[in-house]
């Protein structure tokens, strides 16, 4: 459930994408097979860490078919500093055989298919039917819940249902690219320990900065 009004909300995203006039995921790929991999690649990894590996292996690694050639010893050297790289390794390599066996070695484009891919979850399915295939999702990362609660969007205690409040309250025009803005937001502003909220454009609206307000006059 929100806290904020429509018009609240919609004001928010408003300044929001102001502030952020170039949306785009900050993970690079050259296709939808890149991407995916990419995103598998993210979780719990920031976005620069995988970036910094993708540049060297996406040289050689295009589709489902380079990954099984390369196999899991062929891929690790690529993605060892990555945390978690060995069960992504096994992740790929069998997600990528999958791909070659049952979707013509395309990225499927509904979420039950891709949830049912080895090391696709919720948040990974989310984000590649928003950047890949322009659906209007909402990924719920760790960025997304934190301000989604401190705003006000949500008071929801987990992913799915935050992801529920986003998707009925976010104003239609702005369902496209509000996961992005909230990535920003929690990434460079609305930061887990050091946020700043009387330099946040946003502290008019927000539930948090108000609250606190109150609480100290
Ligand atoms: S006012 Fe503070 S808590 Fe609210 S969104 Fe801005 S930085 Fe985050």
């Amino acid at each position: 459930m929100s806290k904020l009004t429509e018009h609240e909300i919609g004001e928010i995203f408003h300044i929001l994408s102001q502030h952020n006039p170039i949306i785009k995921t900050e993970l690079n790929f050259n296709n939808n097979f890149t991407l995916l991999i990419a995103v598998v690649l993210s979780a719990q990894a920031t976005d620069v860490s995988v970036n910094k590996a993708t540049s060297v292996m996406f040289n050689v690694v295009n589709t489902p078919e380079d990954i099984v050639k390369l196999g899991v010893d062929g891929l690790i050297p690529y993605i060892k500093s990555i945390g978690l790289y060995k069960n992504k390794a096994k992740f790929i390599v069998e997600l990528s055989k999958i791909l070659i066996e049952k979707y013509q070695s395309q990225v499927p484009r509904s979420f039950e298919n891709l949830c049912s891919l080895p090391g696709v979850g919720r948040k990974t399915a989310n984000v590649v039917l928003n950047v890949a295939f322009n659906k209007p999702t909402i990924a719920v990362d760790t960025h997304v819940f934190r301000v989604s609660r401190r705003i006000g969007l949500s008071s929801a205690n987990n992913v799915v249902l935050v992801e529920e409040d986003l998707l009925k309250h976010i104003p239609k025009e702005y369902l496209m690219i509000a996961h992005h803005l909230l990535i920003l937001h929690g990434r460079y502003t609305c930061k887990a320990q050091k946020f700043n909220c009387t330099s946040c454009p946003i502290n008019a609206l927000c539930l948090f900065y108000k609250t606190s307000l109150a609480k100290d006059s």
